[in-house]
C-alpha cells in the first residue's frame, strides 16, 4: 500500500535525529545522505559528482521505489548542508531536485537537512510537500529534541 501523505515530521525519534547528525559529521565536509525511519536512519552513498549537493545511485533510488510499496517504507530523505555558504534549509536547487518540473518525486517523503556548515552538529530542519511545493514543518535541536 502506497502511502500517500507525508507522516509528520515528530513521527522522528530523537535517536534517529542524532544518528543523522553523527553520519553527517562523518562524511563532512562532503554531503552524506540516506534514508530515515522513525526510529533508525540508513546512509547512502552520495552519486554527486561535487561537495556541495547529493544525489542517490540509480540503484539506491530503484531500492527506494520498493521500499516505498514495503512493510516498512521510510518517512524521510535527509541530507546534509556542510559548507557555509549552504543554506540552512533546503536550497533551491534540493528544491528542484526533489521536485523537478514542480512534480515532487517522493510526496510521501519529509525531506530532512541536517546542518553541520561549522563542523559540528547544529541541528536539522524537516520539509514536507504542502500545495505546491515544499513546506519547513519541524525544526530539531542537535540532541533530536523538536524545536518547533
Ligand atoms: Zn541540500
Amino acid at each position: 500500500m502506497l502511502r500517500r501523505e507525508t507522516p509528520p515530521a515528530h513521527s522522528l525519534r530523537p535517536d534517529a535525529i542524532r544518528a543523522i547528525g553523527a553520519a553527517a559529521l562523518a562524511a563532512h565536509p562532503r554531503e552524506a545522505c540516506g534514508l530515515a525511519w522513525a526510529d533508525r536512519i540508513e546512509t547512502l552513498p552520495n552519486a554527486a559528482l561535487t561537495d556541495d549537493c547529493f544525489r542517490l545511485h540509480a540503484g539506491d533510488a530503484l531500492r527506494l521505489e520498493r521500499m516505498l510499496r514495503g512493510p516498512d517504507p521510510p518517512l524521510a530523505v535527509w541530507h546534509s548542508h556542510s559548507r557555509s555558504s549552504h543554506a540552512e534549509g533546503m536550497s533551491d536547487l534540493d528544491r528542484r531536485c526533489a521536485a523537478p518540473r514542480g512534480e515532487p518525486l517522493h510526496p510521501s517523503l519529509l525531506q530532512i537537512v541536517a546542518d553541520v556548515r561549522t563542523g559540528a552538529f547544529a541541528g536539522a530542519r524537516a520539509f514536507a510537500w504542502r500545495g505546491g511545493g515544499f513546506a519547513e514543518v519541524a525544526s530539531f535541536a542537535s540532541d533530536g529534541a523538536v524545536r518547533t
